[in-house]
């Protein structure tokens, strides 16, 4: 079978997401915000969920999905990004199609609204895989896509988070715990999903404001296919969400992916070896994976990770800690 391999409306259908990962103490997340971040998981799923039940495709199915994050304060991605050491909201995104092996992204921007909409129209309609800072605004604003002042970024807490670190002089994941991150609040991460739809092809995309406190122009994994982001129809899609610097030299992404293509690793098992190869340097995150089979992975090797999955069944499971995840409650 070649990359192309289109099934005829007979997949399964699939998506998953996460809200980052990272040290989000069990007891410490107030029921109230646990709730918003349920919710918000929820309605995500059910954004994407709309687009494969209708026979949409993988790709609409993540743009849909993460578009519904990236507006929502509660994320590290669009909205609610985080600040960088000059008081800027600099957001990356990624996305890939599985079928093909097209692939687009954006980084370092300022002024875009949604940046997995802009990774898309890098992939769509240009010649390249990624843009950056003013030219990817330019191209974006070209594209007829929201542009927005870099005031709409502003959020008061990653705004106090950012002073924190600077007062601590450190660079910070933006969900990192202990002594420099004190707050709940502040425990929120990078957002992204992996979609299967009707016709069997696979998609993901990736999106985040990176770290708080980020300098000289800092690219994370997000952006970068292979690293954050990857699909391929003959084995799976994977999102990535951590320590950015190790994911990158993990090649985090495809290395999940060639597991399963070139040694047949079930999936979870190929997203742990990662995980755990990214322990070893110092890193830690999580992957979600979906294979075009519609089976499913999401990993972890922090205290948490916000995640959420819907099948055909329509029922949006979301979880923060080890364990199932479970039928959201009505609202
Ligand atoms: N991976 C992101 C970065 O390093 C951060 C995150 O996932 O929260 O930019």
């Amino acid at each position: 079978m070649g990359i192309n391999s289109v099934m005829a409306d007979i997949s399964p259908i699939r998506l998953v997401i996460h809200g980052g990962a990272g040290a989000i103490k069990r007891g410490k997340l107030k029921a109230e915000l646990e709730h918003a971040y349920t919710q918000a998981l929820a309605q995500s799923l059910m954004a994407g969920y709309a687009v494969l039940a209708a026979g949409g495709s993988s790709i609409d199915a993540v743009i849909a999905a993460i578009v519904v994050m990236e507006d929502c304060p509660l994320f590290n991605a669009g909205k609610g990004s985080v600040f960088s050491h000059t008081g800027r909201n600099e957001l990356e995104a990624s996305i890939m199609e599985g079928s093909t092996l097209m692939a687009g992204a954006v980084a370092a921007v300022t002024t875009i609204r949604n940046p997995i909409l802009a990774a898309h129209a890098v992939m769509t309609k240009s010649t390249h895989v990624m843009l950056m800072g003013e030219g990817a605004e330019a191209f974006a604003a070209e594209q007829g896509l929201a542009i927005v002042d870099p005031s709409y970024f502003y959020t008061q807490f990653r705004w106090d988070q950012l002073q924190k670190a600077i007062a601590k002089e450190h660079v910070l994941r933006d969900h990192d715990a202990g002594v420099l991150l004190p707050d709940e609040h502040e425990k929120r991460g990078t957002v992204g999903a992996v979609a299967l739809d009707r016709h069997g092809n696979l998609a993901a995309g990736t999106s985040t404001g990176g770290l708080t406190n980020k300098r000289f122009g800092r690219v994370g994994d997000s952006p970068i296919i292979g690293a954050g982001t990857y699909a391929d129809n003959r084995s799976v899609a994977v999102s990535a969400t951590g320590t950015g610097e190790m994911f990158i030299r993990a090649a985090a992404a495809f290395h999940t992916a060639a597991q399963v293509r070139l040694q047949h690793k079930p999936i979870a098992d190929a997203a742990n070896n990662v995980l755990a190869e990214i322990a070893a340097m110092g890193g830690d995150g999580g992957l979600i994976v979906l294979d075009a089979e519609g089976n499913h992975a999401m990993c972890f090797n922090t205290i948490g990770m916000y995640r959420g999955v819907i099948g055909s069944d329509g029922i949006a499971r979301v979880g923060i800690f080890p364990g199932a995840e479970t039928p959201t409650p009505e609202k």
